[in-house]
């Protein structure tokens, strides 16, 4: 048992396998031993692989292009002998790495534990009883059921398979998937042709299968060559790649300007040592250091309010696209809707009964409409409730007084509703039990299953799915007396649509007599031959929290599609009460269409009527592709959910994949960029209005940085192109930048998001950042600051008789009380400040309280006076100080007044 890693288990028989393992083909692993064997080997899980060290992490902050020219200038001025320099600016070196360092830390750790917050799941046999369990829970020896859209738990040596099909890539690199089989292979077969195994961390792509687990954790293959398939490992993003341009640009001109103004001064004949630190100090004033932080801890506070709000990010930029989304298409059942379903309607043997009662308690009548025929009377009701519990993969749990359906929600109905009619299925199971099962799939949209009815008796083989996959057109039906004889008429389809009017999901069931040797039942099998027997219609209500977003979107500018493999009339009828489209919009109105419709489009066509539409109905997961790619021909940001294997390739498609965390298949969640934990349409929505608020964040960032950077480089170029003195002095303004990017600027990355964000129209994600009405703000403020620094230094020059320790002390006030009220302003771009609640984001009060404190111990300590040559300011000073700062803050809020018509179009 220990050595149990090491055996080739693919070269071993069956029993081999499962006697090894001291488990049972059919019943798993017992209870006891599966507690002995998660002791003995532990969680179903990889060690992560060890990241860089904390030290290694902390060296490469230091590698920052403003690092690298602080440390040269430190070292240079250490050199010049300029030792209280040399220390300050070395000090800030530290500083900065420190902090730089935690950010990042916190950020990643933020992101991790999200992507840590997705647990996949596995369906086991243990004690011969099927269960669903967290899929780090899995033992060597436990039988473990594969379907196609699930992920392989563990490593399994296959004892069962129907047509299996695995992509096997995440180990391999083979991206085409392997078909599985059972039988005994040679030792010597590498793994990419051990057909008899499945591996864990791949995927199941079609048919289903069933395998005893023979490795777990590490000891897999995945484990061992530690390929984590991490899920949000890279910190990137359209707009830091841009940003990134940018900043590189942006040095190289900030370090001319700095090289321009050494040489300017040599020139001109100034102190070496002067010259130089002036030269650093505009260098490192005006590189806007404090972005790549800031965007990353906006990207990470975004990916927790998403998650707080139930949907999970798993590649950092959806966080960013979400905010320019334009077009969602939606699922309908479970996500527009509540995925409650109860039966209402019945047709049987041709007669209409109507079934009582709500949600899965199956207390509720079964009544007979006009003329129709007694229920007891009526055989082909009683067939057609026996098929549905029959044919049928789900199960309904007691949660105290509640019932809840494991499984299908619309298998749970039709349980119900035979249970209403006093059917048991465990007594109808061992009157019928079933020899073989072909799932449902929604590219076929049915399910069917063999029975035994006993020694000598034909077997009977039982469909149920939708009415186009099993009989639009048939022309007889069983009849009430159990003989299938009934002429139609015609009249299925008016049922159908009667039933599915009332937005009403409609399943139809069909059954066939199979020869009493039959014990494995094909596709091909239910494509003829088969008898009718009846339809069930069941309600599934819109979820009311979906009909506000959907209004929400379309104010929001958002269109929104559904997409459902349901029935076009059903589609169209909860699409009205939805609102996704108009109270006469149907299938008739060619306001829905179907995938049949979409069929005959060529791409062109496809292009304009994708747009035009709301509602697509029977929709193959190819045509959900096939419409991503139309939309996104018109240059449409496009949202599209799913939850089944097929859907993966439109997710990937799609600017934003969307998977549903509770009914979605591992494969669908593995092709996603969102997991919406809740499968709820709301959460797209409330993802979206997160997104645009990230969004606003970054700008609000950048539109406050800019400025400041821009004013701190200016004042040197200005003094020394002038040739006057500086107004602020080198280490002043490693001072400012230092506290105020982090104390100030950084809080703009808690910002709660604006009024009115759901009310205006999408982002447009071809425009570039910097806009017009920025640029202006930028130009305008640094201006300003400047101004102002130089105003009152020579002000105070001239009225204290040149005490210029103080009138740099004014500048620098000046300089930093500027930016804290121009950090309101930058609080929206748009509205005016008072409007948006004077302390919704309390941790801007905090960096202005502490910013506060640190300039009064900047003016009044007499240690700082010493080394930033700093000196105490009176009531004037402030006066000025205060007064300035306040005129800046009021100035762009008149510009923002005068601009903000063109602004809010853009935004
Ligand atoms: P959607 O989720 O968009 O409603 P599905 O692909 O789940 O669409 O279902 C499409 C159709 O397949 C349904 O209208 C129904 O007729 C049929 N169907 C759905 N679930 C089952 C099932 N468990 N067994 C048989 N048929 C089903
Ligand atoms: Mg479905």
């Amino acid at each position: 048992m220990q050595k149990i890693h090491e055996k080739l288990w693919h070269s071993l028989s069956l029993t081999d396998v499962v006697s090894e393992l001291e488990s049972h083909e059919s019943k798993g692993l017992s209870d006891q031993l599966a507690k002995d064997r998660a002791a003995q080997f532990g969680l179903n899980e990889l060690t992560r692989a060890k990241g860089q060290g904390v030290v290694i992490r902390f060296l490469l902050q230091l590698k920052q292009p403003l690092v690298i020219i602080l440390l040269a200038a430190s070292l240079i001025t250490l050199f010049l002998a300029e030792y209280v320099d040399a220390g300050v600016i070395f000090a800030v070196v530290i500083v900065n790495a420190i902090i730089g360092f935690i950010q990042e830390d916190k950020a990643m750790k933020a992101i991790e534990a999200l992507s840590g917050a997705m647990t996949s799941e596995a369906t086991i046999i243990r004690n011969g009883e099927k269960k669903r369990i967290q899929a780090v829970q899995i033992v060597p020896g436990d039988l473990v059921l594969l379907q196609s859209g699930d992920k392989v738990p563990a490593d399994l040596r296959l004892i069962q398979t129907r047509e299996l099909q695995i992509d096997e890539s995440a180990l391999t690199g083979e991206s085409v998937p392997v078909q599985k089989e059972k039988a005994v292979l040679n030792s010597d077969m590498p793994i990419g042709d051990r057909r008899n195994m499945a591996y864990s961390s791949t995927l199941v792509t079609f048919g289903s299968g069933r395998g005893i687990v023979v490795a777990t954790g590490d000891s897999t293959e995945i484990g061992r060559i530690n390929k984590l398939i991490a899920a949000t490992d890279v910190l990137e993003t359209p707009l830091t790649r841009k940003i990134h341009d940018f900043s590189g640009i942006l040095l190289y001109a900030i370090l001319a300007m700095a090289a321009f103004t050494f040489v300017i001064g040599l020139v001109r004949g100034q102190d070496l040592v002067d010259i130089f630190m002036a030269s650093v100090a505009l260098a490192v004033g005006a590189i806007p250091e404090g972005l790549p932080a800031a965007i990353t801890i906006t990207l990470a506070i975004g990916v927790s309010r998403m998650a707080k709000r139930n949907a999970i990010i798993r590649k950092l930029p959806a966080v960013e696209t979400l905010g320019s989304t334009m077009i969602i298409c939606s699922d309908k059942t479970g996500t527009l809707t509540q995925n409650q379903m109860t039966v209402q309607d019945i047709v049987a043997g041709g007669h209409r009964y109507a079934i009582s009662g709500v949600g899965y308690h199956a207390e509720g009548e079964i009544t007979p409409g006009e003329n129709s025929f007694d229920t007891t009377a009526n055989m082909s009701l009683h067939a057609l409730l026996k098929a549905g519990l029959l044919c049928n993969d789900s199960t309904l749990k007691r949660d105290g007084e509640r019932w809840r359906v494991e499984g299908d929600p619309t298998e749970g109905a039709l349980i119900v509703s035979a249970m209403k009619a006093g059917y048991d299925l465990s007594v109808l199971e061992k009157e019928m039990p079933r020899l073989d099962t072909i799932p449902f799939e929604s590219a076929r949209q049915y399910m069917a299953t063999l029975h035994d009815q006993g020694e000598g008796k034909p077997r009977l083989l039982f469909v149920k799915g939708s009415i186009e996959s099993i009989c639009l057109d048939c022309a007889t039906m069983m009849g009430p007396d159990g003989e299938p004889d009934v002429p139609t008429q015609g009249a299925v389809a008016d049922w159908v649509e009667l039933m599915a009017d009332k937005g009403l999901r409609v399943l139809a069931f069909a059954q066939k007599e199979m020869p009493p040797d039959t014990t494995r039942i094909t596709h091909a099998d239910v494509e003829e031959g088969l008898l009718f027997i009846g339809l069930k219609g069941m309600i599934d209500p819109p979820r009311p929290e979906a009909i506000e977003a959907v209004a929400t979107c379309q104010r929001a500018g958002i269109r929104v599609k559904m997409i459902t493999g349901d029935h076009a009339v059903t589609a169209g009828a909860i699409a009205r009460q939805i609102g996704l489209c108009g109270d006469t919009c149907s299938y008739h109105t060619r306001e829905v269409l179907t995938g049949l419709d979409i069929g005959e489009l060529d791409d062109g066509q496809l292009t304009e009527t994708a747009d035009d539409t709301a509602v697509f109905a029977r929709v193959s997961p190819e045509q959900k592709l096939r419409l991503v790619e139309a939309l996104q021909k018109k240059n449409y940001v496009v949202a599209m959910t799913g939850d089944g294997v097929n859907d993966a390739p439109a997710l990937r498609k799609a600017d934003i994949g969307v998977a549903m965390g509770l009914a979605g298949t591992e494969v669908a969640k593995e092709s996603a960029d969102m997991i919406l934990t809740d499968d709820n349409f709301a959460t797209i929505k409330a993802a979206v209005e997160e997104g645009r608020g990230v969004f606003d964040n970054l700008i609000k960032f950048i539109t406050w940085t800019l400025p400041t950077n821009g004013g701190e480089g200016l004042v040197i170029l200005t003094a020394i192109m002038l040739g006057t003195k500086l107004p602020i002095l080198p280490l002043q303004i490693l001072w400012i930048n230092m506290t105020t990017a982090l104390l100030l600027g950084l809080m703009l990355a808690f910002e709660p998001k604006e009024s009115g964000i759901m009310v205006r129209p999408p982002r447009d994600p071809s425009m570039p950042i910097l806009t017009a009405p920025l640029i202006r703000r930028i130009v305008m403020v640094s201006l300003l600051l400047v101004i102002g620094s130089f105003g009152f230094f020579e002000l105070e020059i001239a009225l204290t008789d040149g005490n210029e320790a103080l009138a740099r002390t004014v500048a620098v006030n000046m300089f930093v009380f500027g930016e804290m009220f121009y950090l309101f302003n930058c609080r929206s771009m748009t509205h005016p400040v008072w409007t948006l609640g004077l302390f919704s984001n309390p941790l801007l009060w905090a960096g202005v309280g502490i910013m506060t404190l640190m300039q009064m111990l900047y003016t009044y300590l007499p240690v700082f006076n010493t080394i930033f040559q700093s000196a105490p300011m009176g009531q004037r000073q402030w006066g000025l100080v205060l007064l300035s700062s306040l005129i800046i803050f009021v100035v762009v809020e008149l510009e923002k007044k005068i601009s903000r018509k063109s602004i809010q179009i853009k935004q």
